[in-house]
């Protein structure tokens, strides 16, 4: 059976699933711009623990919500009409662009789909009855400023999941954004917000023009598409506060009980050493690795060396050293295609299913590829049956590029110069032959390419 870190509990716990099935919610990504590398950590981590459980013969049902509407920036501004303003563009317009570039990033890293991506702005009436229902229920508040905001009071239970307890939250602390309005207590969070000066994104309701909050939406979505008991709810560790607290508020409120059984989270990934960020201008994208003539998957094998509740470091050397692994295990795996696929393994398969221990699998495989007791044709069949939870396409035959006249010539110049120590004229050389797409070393015995 499968196990995770749940982390209300703050347990290792079976995820069993009911009758047989699996319930899975992901918070999706805001649209206003390409998810990065770090955000598809997170995404992967879903279809790691689908996969697992698969393998554990549970039939899964993952929705991940496509969050277009009602996502703040720290300065109060709607992610998506910010985005919007910059590129002049419709804001559904921006919200479609990215949304279909997060569907193909998902395909590049083999990242299974859901079942289902319900988009927040497709889904307003949903969290208009879902308010509605808050209301009644005493659990929400139309405030003098017009706004409809959740009274954190009314939950006690509220800070289960990330220890924050609503006594210990200070007014004007950084935790939700500081709306100057008329909440009764500075925790409250919106759920719906009054259009004011905003034109566009906005829908007719009880309380006046306006658009949703973004925690209403998963309470509202998940609900509706899942039923009210959601096995698995995933996320990035930042959204264990606010979000995931307010969402656990808004949902238990709505019907009176536990609606989430395990919180699952998904630790941050860095990139060389710094939290990636746009004023940093080190976001790492999928298709700059592409761009490195690195395949995409690289990433998905970089994240598998590290365990998911890890804070993790990517650099371009992993990503190199993951590229090569996967080259020379699809040439292995290719290598004899004798033998049908095996059962998994058992101690990698042991190694999964304990919250997900993903370097520990790796390890394991590491031992087949070099063990002398093993065929070739054996190893290729656990390799292959492996890669059901890898999602490495092992299967695929390593690519066999053969080089042109043109590249062979550069390379020939270029080692002519470095013989003759004409380094400026070695440097242009491997300018032109890495633009041509070729990777050039220098070692101590002389010059190599990939
Ligand atoms: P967003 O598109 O900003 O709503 O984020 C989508 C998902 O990515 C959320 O689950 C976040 O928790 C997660 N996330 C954001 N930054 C990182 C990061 N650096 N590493 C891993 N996950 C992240
Ligand atoms: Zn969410």
């Amino acid at each position: 059976m499968l196990k995770l870190y749940e982390t209300r509990s703050r347990q290792v716990l079976p995820i069993a699933g009911r009758g047989g099935a699996l319930k899975i919610y992901c918070c999706g990504p805001t649209v206003y711009r390409d998810a990065h590398v770090g955000n598809l950590r997170t995404f992967l981590l879903s279809d790691l623990i689908t996969r697992a459980a698969i393998l554990t013969g549970l039939e899964v049902t993952l929705v991940q919500n496509i969050t277009d509407v009602g996502h703040m920036a720290d300065d109060l501004e709607d992610k998506i009409l910010a985005q919007a303003t910059t590129e002049s563009l419709d804001p559904f317009v921006i919200a479609r662009k990215y949304e279909d570039r997060f569907h193909l990033d998902l395909q590049r890293l083999n990242i299974a789909p859901a079942n289902s991506y319900p988009r927040a702005s497709d889904n307003i009436n949903l969290m208009i009855a879902a308010i509605e229902k808050l209301i009644e229920k005493n659990f929400a508040y139309v405030a003098p400023d017009g706004n409809v905001y959740f009274d954190a009071q009314s939950f006690p239970s509220y800070g289960a999941i990330s220890g924050n307890r609503l006594d210990a939250l200070k007014p004007g602390h950084r935790y939700e954004y500081s709306e100057d309005g008329t909440k009764r207590f500075h925790a409250d969070w919106a759920l719906w917000k009054l259009a004011r000066n905003r034109t566009e994104m906005i829908w007719q309701t009880p309380w006046g023009a306006g658009y949703p909050g973004w925690h209403i939406e998963c309470s509202a979505m998940s609900l509706e598409f899942l039923g009210d008991q959601i096995d698995l709810h995933i996320g990035g560790i930042d959204l264990r506060f606010p979000h995931h607290e307010n969402e656990r508020a808004q949902s238990n409120a709505l019907i009176g009980k536990e609606a989430v059984t395990h919180w699952i989270h998904g630790e941050h990934l860095l990139f060389e050493g710094r939290k990636m960020s746009k004023s940093a201008g080190n976001v790492l994208l999928v298709q700059d690795i592409i761009d490195k003539g690195l395949d995409p998957l690289s990433a998905r094998l970089a994240f598998l060396e590290n365990r998911y509740r890890s804070q993790m470091d990517l650099t371009w050397a992993s990503l190199e050293a993951a590229h090569s692994t996967i080259k020379r295990w699809r040439t292995l795996v290719n290598s004899d295609l004798s033998t049908s696929m095996l059962a998994p393994d058992s101690e990698f398969i042991d190694a999964i299913m304990n919250d997900l221990d993903t370097p520990r699998a790796l390890l394991r495989l590491r031992a087949i590829e070099k063990s002398g007791a093993l065929t070739s044709a054996e190893k290729s069949a656990i390799f292959r049956s492996a890669d059901q939870f890898l999602g490495l396409d092992l299967s695929r035959a390593p690519e066999k590029k053969s080089l042109s006249a043109e590249q062979s010539q550069l390379l020939e110049l270029r080692r002519q110069a470095r013989a003759a120590k004409d380094f400026a004229e070695s440097d242009r050389l491997r300018g032109l032959l890495e633009e041509s797409g070729l990777q050039i070393k220098d070692g101590p015995d002389g010059q190599s390419w990939d």
